[in-house]
């Protein structure tokens, strides 16, 4: 069952989504809850073989959804908002229930594996819940880490609806973990989001915003996983970094120069030890822990857009490895370029093909220059 939050089937519409009304009208089962409009509970018949939750997935804009232990009211049960918002249970259309519309019913798998949505005695409780601290003295999390998120998402003209689905559980999350109250969180995304809707142009849009956004903060808190607060912290912090680099001499002086270079330490010590390993003979191999002995080969990837600093580094880590080997470097073009850079098979005349050999170790890189 999809209850319509909406007055009108084209409020949906207005969400970009016409695929999701017209799906909605070929209902053949509605009861409506307002003495007018579209309003109500629009029934489908389950798939065979399926079982779906009350999750709405895309949905979740336009209303809410009964499945599996869901529950509604029928006629001619007495609406709860009778006296003031002319609340009424009615037979719109009356027939047999029609198979449910394959868009519709990509919004219930969508939504299959999550919590059912908070209802709003169990979103106000949530928002209401004392934060009791995350316990980390310095924590670095506040609601502008998600609201900034969202704004700079949508700057780059992603959907705003989708973004705030991300930021919501995001920020409820750290919220449960007691980094910033629940409340903070839903008053500065609410704001947050509605700054970002015209109210000259997209009028129809922000008439239906305040429930949209309470329909996406049910859901979302329903989601909420405090583990998830904290889950980058894993990254190493500024002390252990720095163990790391001043553990060798080599290190400490490999990152000065990187610095006094103006290139990344990382990168370039990616670079070293591309260099220095192509200057290690060939009969240096890993011992035979599994299976034999196999030749050292090392792989780096220094991943940034252009213009960060990949080349440079590289440069730079060519003049910091004074090694009496010389490395051959090379920019190959194919796969079998690759094997050429070792080795080449000559056939004089009147004579058997002969391979030659040219060198035992090359240092490939995608630089040019
Ligand atoms: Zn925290």
């Amino acid at each position: 069952m999809f209850d319509l939050d909406l007055d009108s089937i084209d409020g949906i519409r207005v969400y970009g989504r016409d695929d999701l009304a017209d799906a909605m009208l070929t209902a053949t089962a509605i009861q409506g809850t307002r003495h007018d409009g579209d309003r109500g509970h629009y029934m489908f018949a389950m798939p065979p073989d399926s079982e779906f939750g009350n999750g709405a997935g895309a949905f979740t804009a336009c209303g809410e959804v009964r499945g599996k232990n869901g529950v509604i009211i029928a006629a001619p049960t007495p609406h709860p908002d009778a006296e003031t918002k002319g609340g009424t249970y009615r037979q719109i259309r009356v027939g047999q229930v029609g198979p449910l519309p394959e868009v519709l019913r990509e919004c219930l798998t969508e939504a299959a594996g999550q919590n059912d949505p908070l209802t709003d005695a169990e979103l106000e409780a949530f928002l209401d819940a004392p934060p009791g601290g995350c316990g980390r003295e310095n924590c670095r999390h506040n609601v502008s880490g998600p609201a900034d998120w969202f704004d700079a998402q949508v700057d780059g003209n992603a959907s705003r609806h989708e973004k705030m689905t991300a930021a919501l559980p995001w920020a409820f999350s750290e919220a449960m973990a007691g980094c910033y109250p629940a409340r903070e969180a839903f008053g500065t995304l609410h704001s947050t989001y509605a700054a970002r809707f015209d109210a000259g142009a997209e009028h129809e849009r922000v008439a239906q915003l305040g429930d949209e956004y309470m329909r996406m903060a049910k859901w979302a808190a329903a989601q909420a996983d405090p583990d998830r607060a904290h889950r980058n912290d894993e990254l190493l912090t500024d002390a252990e970094l720095e163990a790391f680099w001043s553990a060798r001499p080599e290190l400490e002086r490999l990152r000065t120069f990187a610095r006094a270079r103006c290139v990344g330490p990382w990168s370039t010590l990616g670079a070293v030890l591309a260099r220095v390993i192509a200057t290690i003979p060939p009969e240096v191999v890993l011992p035979p822990t599994i299976g034999s002995e196999a030749s050292l080969n090392l792989f780096v990837a220094l991943v940034a857009r252009s213009g960060f600093g990949k080349n440079t580094s590289e440069a730079a880590a060519e003049d910091f490895v004074a090694s009496e080997t010389f490395v051959f470097v090379a920019t190959p073009s194919s796969g079998e370029g690759i094997l050429k850079q070792y080795a080449c098979v000559t056939k004089p005349k009147n004579q058997e093909p002969q391979q030659i050999n040219l060198r035992n170790a090359v240092m490939f890189t995608g630089r040019r220059g």
